[in-house]
């Protein structure tokens, strides 16, 4: 059985066929997505396939989502379907400098419905690693029930690790990210956040280091092509420590779900008892690989390709 669990939202995102203003867009293409999922795709394709606790609609989209999650096999046991309420969609373009906008259809959707009683405790007690994606606790219920579980899954000895991934339109208001996330926190025992999560927060969390003081033991920051970057406290199993690694250089076609790509890739480092600056190193690979197809998952590697690309870049790349 999995040694690790996934909790949060699968939707379905729809990629422009050109930069510029949303109104301006006719096509799109259809893309699973959503950061935990992205996450439980990622490990699967590592071959570290996880539980992933998510509730899905019973709309068109949702069979999507479903049978993308099946061809991954992922397994479908903490998989809720709903027939109440839609799938949330989100619909992506380009501005000027090439950043991302999401404009999201979310009222009352599946994703704000994900019911963590059915991970009982005797299954929990199987679990060593609980992966949380920080939009499921944008709205109730989900916000609530998932606090519990995050509580629930501390107590039962599990590692805790939180991708905040802000997005500040999701939330009610600034406030209530900041009172629910530092909640969070005191159960994180590893943090992943990324150049924008730090800058654009409005925390007193300037730099990662002060994420220490929050919760975490460990908290590991992205910053897009330069890397990566761990710290851990003297409470980290693995002991006090601060690495840094410049990343791969590859030419970037979509750098969408670059991030969760990178977390699956310390989550498969870590779990499998490899050093933090190796897990670094790993977790920017898979990363990297991610960003070279458009979409989140298109490109998501295996092992071998993995391995096949370090070993290629640090013979010619800039890691050499
Ligand atoms: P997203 O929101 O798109 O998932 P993010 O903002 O969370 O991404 P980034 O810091 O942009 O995360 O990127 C995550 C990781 O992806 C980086 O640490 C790096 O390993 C890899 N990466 C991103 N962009 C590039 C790039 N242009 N070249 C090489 N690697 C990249």
């Amino acid at each position: 059985d999995p040694d690790v669990l996934v909790a949060g939202e699968a939707l379905v995102d729809f990629l422009p066929d050109r930069s510029g203003p949303l109104q301006d867009v006719e096509m799109f293409s259809r893309r699973a997505g959503g950061a935990p999922a992205n996450v439980a795709i990622a490990l699967a394709r590592l071959d570290e396939r996880p539980w992933f606790l998510s509730n899905l609609s019973t709309d068109a989209f949702g069979e999507f989502l479903a049978d993308t999650l099946a061809a991954e096999r992922i397994p479908e046991r903490f998989l809720t379907r709903d027939e109440e309420h839609r799938t949330t969609l989100a619909f992506v373009s380009h501005d000027a400098n090439a950043d991302r906008n999401f404009e999201f259809y979310r009222t009352a959707t599946a994703d704000q419905h994900i019911d963590p009683s059915v991970v009982k405790d005797d299954a929990l007690r199987t679990i060593s690693w609980v992966v949380l994606g920080g939009v499921a606790f944008a709205n109730e219920p989900t916000r609530t029930r998932l606090l519990d579980f995050a509580e629930r899954a501390h107590e039962h000895g599990c590692t805790i690790v939180l991708d905040p991934n802000r997005r500040p339109e999701l939330w009610p208001d600034a406030a209530t990210y900041e009172r629910v996330l530092s909640k969070v926190l005191t159960f994180t025992d590893i943090c992943k956040v990324s150049d924008e999560d730090l800058v654009s927060t409005r925390f007193d969390y300037e730099s990662p280091d002060a994420l220490l003081d929050a919760g975490p033991h460990t908290v590991v920051s992205t910053c897009g092509a330069d890397g990566a970057r761990v710290v851990a406290s003297e409470d980290a199993p693995w002991g006090p420590a601060e690495y840094d690694h410049g990343g791969y250089a590859v030419e970037p076609t979509d750098t969408t779900g670059a991030g969760d790509a990178f977390l699956a890739g310390v989550l498969y480092g870590l779990a499998n008892g490899e050093p933090l600056d190796e897990t670094l190193a790993f977790a920017n690979a898979v990363a990297a690989l991610t960003t070279t197809e458009q979409g989140a998952i298109a490109a998501l590697p295996d092992r071998e390709a993995v391995a096949a690309f370090r070993d290629r870049s640090e013979k010619g790349g800039r890691n050499s």
